[in-house]
């Protein structure tokens, strides 16, 4: 194979699990054998420039920067969908439709309505071309740069497939992806997005197409449209769609009358909550295409189609009064506490109110009967407000102007959707909530000593900062309500075991704003100890993989800080891992996947459990005993004879502890 060959084929193999993974949702080769692949790839694409392709699957993490959303008029309207609630609106519907067809028996394709934005993809000669925005339905915003990057859009098509056409679909971004952003956004202190349908439909408009390809979104697809007739019903055209390598989910189904219509909502009713994304209701199309083309359109919508929309799980209530909670970062979140009420199976008395802007766009106020919402969120949300049941004399809320947990003038910045206290040292609830950010499991992982806890010690003057923590004497905490004999010594003993922890989990422990785990391994892995990363200026620190400009910011100032410093050389003098240490790095990769290793002897380097650990952590097995499975043996001091003779015999490669370094660190 030349060189244009190779690249040719790793092209279509890797675009083969593309579809395969994102698609079809089975991936047959691991995540890891995909990357090496990928990068080979990247290497070939890198030497060999004039091979480029801006459909190879090596462009699918973005890059391109769209400064403005060109406008761009659609060829085919998109039109918008009727609504309706009920089965009586279901009836009239399909009269209206037989008394335009004459009496004719009716099929229908049900589909779920999935609830993202909506988008429209051009491709040409199979091959993408552009993806645009609903807009106002006859002109959207050209986002194809984004699109590209969401990897079950494909880039080209498989098939036999029409020259030119539309494809219509919405971009939906999955719960189980949606829940980890926010959890990523609430271990850096930043606020959480709201839902995921404006998350995903905010991510179309990022201008930063590498942003928008760390987002798992998803295409999902339900129309093809083109010039001239290529399928004779609806439900052929999904089929289509699916073979041509779109994802068109298999829920949609072809009934045969009106009554399976209300079977399919009734179903998914019940069922919608157990999908993947969000869905706010069933669409309901005739089947036939010629009877569609009969039927035509409104001003609005289709007169084929018709959209049923299931009742929002959502309840009135009254809103008793709001607090406002002070987050370890100090921003400040104002929360609604209501009077009790049952929603979807679960009894409500609290409701995020996110900020200041929410709380006016509302225009809530205190007694107010309010509309309680639970869409995919664990915490429900207040929809809107019952005005007719307003009292006389409610009076508009003023937000708070000070911290209610320590009284300091708040701040709003620039740009932020919160307020925050920036009485970072005095402010008890941001006391407390780092030192349990730097205890909990992610960070310095302290046995023995929970959240409560911290609050305690906090309470009863022991700590101040986290340094604090490795002063304790136990002396000082039997004292303490429900503390006995053991609970002290392992907390003692917690504290003391966490100075082994790896210098990359100490930075991230310390809550430096913006710094979540991975950033913290990336600096760690870069500049090897705190005192190269505080002395790093704005620049050296944006030119850091990954690194941007909020980022080094944050860093920056946490170094500029003088209590900061003086608590990071007091956990110095602690002996707390504050440079890189290459024996108990915790770099986790997968070079030792698929190996099976069996450990023998004693060894210099490493303890045997801290041996077994960097196997795992880069991806390998531990065996117990040698076998025909093994692929290698570690051998240190004192191996057993019986075992090196079975290694020998199996022909399995035997290393040392510094040739397994250096196997593990290439
Ligand atoms: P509406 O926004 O209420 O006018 O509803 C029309 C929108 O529903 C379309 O623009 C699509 O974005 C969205 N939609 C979601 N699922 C479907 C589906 N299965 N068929 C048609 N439209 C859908
Ligand atoms: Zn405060």
């Amino acid at each position: 194979m030349n060189t244009l060959e190779s690249i040719l084929a790793l092209r279509k193999e890797l675009e083969l699990h593309n579809y395969n993974y994102y698609v079809l949702d089975k991936p047959t080769i691991s995540d890891f054998e995909f990357d090496t692949k990928l990068k080979e790839l990247q290497e070939l694409e890198e030497q060999n420039p004039q091979f480029f392709d801006e459909n190879s699957p090596t462009q699918r993490v973005g890059g391109a920067i769209t400064k403005n959303f060109e406008t761009t008029k659609h060829k085919f309207r998109m039109y918008s969908l009727d609504n309706s609630y009920s089965k009586e609106d279901l009836l009239d519907w399909e009269k209206r439709c037989q008394k335009v067809l004459g009496d004719v028996h009716l099929e229908y394709v049900c589909e779920l309505k999935y609830d993202g934005a909506s988008i429209s993809i051009t491709y040409e000669n199979g091959v993408l071309k552009k993806a645009v925005t609903r807009g106002d339905g006859f002109q959207g915003d050209d986002v194809t740069n984004n699109i590209r990057t969401i990897k079950s859009v494909p880039l080209k098509l498989k098939g036999d497939y029409p020259d030119f056409f539309e494809i219509r679909g919405e971009i939906v971004l999955p719960f189980e992806g949606f829940e980890k952003m926010n959890q990523e956004l609430i271990e850096i202190g930043e606020a959480p997005y709201s839902n995921p349908r404006n998350t995903a439909s905010g991510s179309l408009k990022l201008q930063d197409s590498a942003e928008v390809a760390k987002r798992p979104l998803e295409c999902l697809l339900y129309t093809i449209i083109t010039d001239d007739k290529v399928v004779d019903t609806q439900f052929e055209g999904l089929e289509l769609a699916r073979n041509l390598g779109f994802k068109v989910p298999e829920q949609s189904k072809h009934v045969k009358n009106i009554d399976e219509v209300f079977e399919f909502i009734n179903y998914w009713d019940t069922h919608r909550h157990n999908l993947p994304y969000e869905t706010d209701g069933v669409v309901v199309k005739v089947n036939e295409v010629f009877q569609q083309e009969e039927l035509g359109y409104t001003a609005k919508s289709p007169r084929w189609a018709m959209a049923y929309k299931f009742k929002a799980e959502q309840v009135s209530t009254v809103l008793n009064s709001i607090s406002y909670q002070v987050g370890r970062t100090g921003s400040i979140t104002p929360v609604a506490n209501l009077e009790p009420v049952q929603l979807a199976g679960t009894i409500v008395k609290r409701a995020s109110l996110h900020n200041a802007d929410q709380i006016e766009k509302l225009d809530i106020r205190i007694n107010d009967t309010v509309f309680v919402e639970k869409g995919g969120e664990i915490i429900p949300k207040i929809i809107s407000v019952d005005l007719s049941k307003r009292k006389p004399d409610s009076e508009k809320i003023n937000y708070i102007t000070h911290c209610p947990e320590c009284q300091t003038e708040l701040v709003r910045t620039e740009g932020e959707a919160n307020h925050y206290c920036p009485n970072f040292y005095g402010c008890p609830p941001q006391i407390i909530g780092r030192i349990q950010h730097f205890i909990s499991r992610k960070a310095m992982d302290i046995d023995g000593l929970g959240g409560e806890t911290v609050a305690l010690l906090f309470n009863a003057g022991l700590i101040n900062d986290y340094a604090d923590l490795y002063d304790l004497t136990k002396e000082q905490i039997l004292p303490l309500e429900r503390m006995a004999e053991k609970s002290a010594d392992n907390l003692i003993k917690g504290v003391a075991d966490s100075k082994k922890i790896p210098f990359e989990s100490v930075l991230y422990a310390l809550g430096i704003r913006y710094v979540g785990e991975t950033v913290a391994k990336k600096l760690a892995k870069h500049y090897k100890n705190i005192d190269a990363i505080a002395h790093a200026t704005l620049l050296d620190l944006m030119l850091v993989d990954e690194i941007g400009e909020k980022i080094a910011q944050s860093v920056v100032a946490f170094f500029e800080n003088k209590t900061n410093v003086q608590i990071i050389n007091r956990l110095k003098i602690k002996g707390i891992q504050l440079e890189m240490n290459e024996k108990n790095s915790t770099f986790i990769s997968n070079v030792l996947e698929n190996k099976i290793f069996v450990v023998s002897g004693v060894f210099e380097l490493y303890s045997r459990d801290e041996l077994k650990k960097a196997i795992e952590d880069h991806g390998g097995k531990v065996g117990s005993s040698i076998s025909s499975k093994t692929n290698y043996v570690i051998a240190g001091d004192n191996m057993g004879p019986a075992k090196l003779e079975k290694a020998n015999k199996l022909g399995i490669t035997i290393i040392n502890e510094k040739e397994f370094n250096k196997l593990i660190n290439d």
